[in-house]
């Protein structure tokens, strides 16, 4: 049975604001069992992925995907609850919601704080110059990358190479803040091929790996499977493993739990990853 903490009103929380992968389920149409159970059952719906970082301090959001409004107003956040946003890489599905973001954030608050790498900020640049114009910018790009260490509400994010794709950069969070008393860290590596030996220094110690769940099984076009996700994460000697960024697998949920080891958790929208780490 998977731990779960929905609605939690503990002090430090990690929301997965969705744990699907770049299209969501259900995939629109198709009638295999994973989209009908839900359609069936929202609960077992994923929209794409999101983290948001929570203390009585403020947020930091880890990926803004194209769901991001709908995702914040289902745990009764306005778009200007988010105090800075550290985006992974730019990819749509981690990246295309910033201007919905930006753009609905109150005035007041002036420029929302975005961390990306260069090569996402050039993407975002080009494709949302209007967030960007400098007599009224909507956002303010800071550094993202290897090594950078965010600092906000709490948390510190200390960003690792993924090798999610060689032609862009991929820069994930380690996660560090104080839970209930005591120093936890987690990794949450949505997107990941392997892990690069400046990675592997960064991993130490970890309570919590939340990885790649793409392909159930084997890896594929970037991303190492559930099996290959599991290696990784088993290897750094993570504690607790868990799968999120979970794609099209085409079976129900108790098929998809009877694949995947028992001691790992299948994520699902609105978990508190705090709460696993009890
Ligand atoms: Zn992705
Ligand atoms: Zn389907
Ligand atoms: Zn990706």
């Amino acid at each position: 049975m998977q731990a779960r903490c929905r609605g939690t009103t503990a002090r430090v929380q990690a929301l997965l604001l969705g744990s699907g992968d770049a299209f969501g389920i259900p995939r629109a149409g198709c009638l295999c069992p994973q989209c009908v159970e839900a359609r069936a059952d929202m609960s077992h719906a994923r929209r794409r992925s999101g983290l948001l970082l929570r203390t009585a301090q403020g947020t930091v959001l880890v990926d803004a995907s194209p769901d991001i409004l709908q995702q914040l107003d289902r745990v009764g956040l306005a778009p200007g609850a988010v105090d800075r946003v550290v985006i992974s890489h730019r990819h749509g599905d981690h990246c295309l919601g910033i201007r919905d973001l930006a753009y609905t954030r109150d005035p007041a608050l002036g420029p929302l704080p975005v961390h990306a790498t260069t090569d996402t900020q050039a993407m975002l640049t080009a494709v949302f110059a209007s967030i960007l114009r400098p007599e009224r910018p909507y956002l303010r790009f800071e550094p993202w990358g290897a090594g950078t260490r965010v600092e906000h509400a709490g948390f510190t994010l200390e960003g690792f190479e993924t090798h999610h794709n060689a032609a862009i950069q991929t820069v994930s969070p380690c996660i560090t803040a104080q839970v209930d008393g005591v120093v936890r860290r987690i990794a949450y590596a949505t997107d990941m091929g392997v892990v690069v030996p400046s990675a592997r220094e960064r991993l130490q110690a970890l309570d919590l790996f939340v990885g790649d769940g793409t392909y159930l099984g084997g890896p594929g076009y970037g991303h190492p499977g559930t099996d290959g996700t599991i290696a990784i994460a088993r290897a750094l000697g993570a504690r607790l493993i868990a799968l999120t960024h979970v794609g099209h697998w085409g079976v129900d949920a108790a098929h998809a739990r009877a694949a995947v080891a028992d001691d790992v958790v299948i994520c699902r929208d609105g978990d508190d990853l705090c709460s696993l780490l009890a």
